[in-house]
């Protein structure tokens, strides 16, 4: 009896990794396709400043359009893409999108903003990424640090020297870095003042918890942050109680659905324009 159940599981298994691994060729393929047919839309949310709330810029969060499986979100596809190399050409392809909102927003006559793209790590193994921001840059006239990135920090690390001559080349288009997701990889604090980053990204769980804990953690990094003269943006506020306490430990800035979710560029525009002072008193 248990050898048969035992083949059942084998079984079992076999048939989940093959539809795994099924789901993973589909979506190579179809990614392929999604870059060269333009299925890739950035949504854009809200970030903002939490003493005198007002939205400071934007995050570009992309959004798959895909032709059977309707709008996929990126936790779906982008670890695949990691996988598959095939991030890079993603990447590229989407900053050249966020470049080109910066431009239509601009030549409608709206307020320069600041948009953040998140970026994989891979790019910071070639000076080549330089370039192609520098390129970005000059093709749409976008004004210094108008179009910056977010990256988690392990990537950085494994290459530190490479990696801190990208990010240098990098600061004369203004173009700052955001070490997405801070507390959660290897925070490697040892690295932190090595590398000539700007801005903190509070992962959301650390926010999370503030709604019933206190976590010590949370004081040390803003601490952190202060003495390396790094902004902080806290991820996913979604109550006015996490913002309060945020403000009180002297967090500079969040995002989260509290404000608002990622919106289509038309929206959120009309949300940077309608809250340029928003009306939340906290
Ligand atoms: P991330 O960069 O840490 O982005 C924050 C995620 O938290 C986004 O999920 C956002 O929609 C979500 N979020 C923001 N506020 C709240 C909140 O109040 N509550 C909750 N529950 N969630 C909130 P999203 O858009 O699904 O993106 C997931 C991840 O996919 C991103 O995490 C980023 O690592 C990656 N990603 C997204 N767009 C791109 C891209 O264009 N290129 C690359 N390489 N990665 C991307
Ligand atoms: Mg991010
Ligand atoms: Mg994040
Ligand atoms: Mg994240």
């Amino acid at each position: 009896e248990a050898k048969s159940r035992g083949r059942g599981q084998v079984c079992y298994f076999n048939n989940a990794m093959r539809k795994k691994l099924k789901r993973r060729a589909d979506i190579e393929n179809d990614l392929q396709h999604g870059i060269r047919n333009s299925e890739f839309e950035l949504f854009f949310q809200p970030i903002f400043s939490l003493n005198d709330p007002h939205v400071v810029s934007f995050e570009a969060l992309v959004r798959w359009h895909h032709p059977k499986n309707g709008l996929v979100p990126p936790n779906d596809f982008i670890p695949i893409a990691e996988q598959t190399g095939q991030i890079i050409d993603l990447d590229l392809h989407l900053l050249r999108s966020a470049a080109q909102q910066l431009k239509l927003w601009r030549q409608a006559g709206y307020p320069m903003t600041r948009v953040t793209v998140n970026v994989s790590s891979r790019h910071f193994a070639s000076l080549d990424f330089v370039t192609y921001m520098q390129q970005l840059y000059i093709d749409h006239q976008l004004p210094n640090g108008s179009l910056c990135l977010e990256i988690t920090e392990s990537g950085l690390i494994e290459n530190l020297k490479l990696a801190t001559q990208i990010i240098t080349g990098l600061a004369p288009l203004g173009v700052k870095l955001y070490l997405d997701d801070f507390g959660t990889g290897y925070s490697a604090l040892g690295y932190l003042h090595q590398l000539p980053i700007h801005v903190l990204k509070l992962d959301k769980s650390f926010v999370d918890q503030l709604t019933h804990k206190e976590n010590p953690l949370i004081d040390a990094i803003l601490s952190l942050a202060r003495s390396l003269d790094l902004n902080v943006v806290a991820e996913g506020i979604e109550n006015p109680k996490q913002w309060a306490l945020l403000k009180r430990k002297g967090c500079q800035f969040g995002q989260g659905f509290m404000v608002s979710k990622p919106l289509p560029a038309d929206e959120a525009m009309q949300f940077l324009l309608t809250h340029t002072e928003m009306a939340l008193s906290i």
